[in-house]
């Protein structure tokens, strides 16, 4: 799998401060923002610094200390954002996952029941 990453895309451009933002939370290796077109009261983004197109390229090619960067992030922004009663976390990838943003992002669903949904 060639994982090559452009640094043109809109979250580069997020990290580098070029376009604006709504952050809930930020540490060393990971960046949390609302989501622009948010599909339930809570809905947050949470990005890794580093230049990783998608989760498996994550998974595969991140240290140890960029993904526990990653996921003290999902914990900080599950401790803040209120979803005690659940919530619900995405990753599109690539083409049939209809991804839209080639930096890999997990978004954070909550704030309401979100239904069964698997496809
Ligand atoms: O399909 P994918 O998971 O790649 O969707 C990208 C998400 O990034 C969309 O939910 C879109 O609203 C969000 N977005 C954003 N801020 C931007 C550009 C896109 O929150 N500046």
């Amino acid at each position: 799998m060639d994982f090559a990453y452009d640094d043109q895309n809109i979250f580069a451009k997020i990290l580098r401060g070029e376009i604006p933002n709504d952050t809930v939370f930020e540490n060393d290796h990971a960046l949390a923002f609302r989501d622009i077109q948010p599909q339930a009261p809570v809905h947050v983004l949470v990005i890794p610094k580093g230049p990783y197109v998608s989760m498996d390229h994550f998974a595969r090619d991140a240290s140890a200390e960029e993904q526990a960067g990653f996921f003290a992030a999902v914990a900080a922004v599950c401790d803040s954002e209120g979803v005690e009663d659940g919530f619900r976390a995405i990753s599109n990838t690539r083409a049939h996952g209809v991804q839209e943003v080639p930096h890999f992002h997990l978004h954070i669903l909550g704030g309401r029941p979100m239904g069964r949904m698997l496809s």
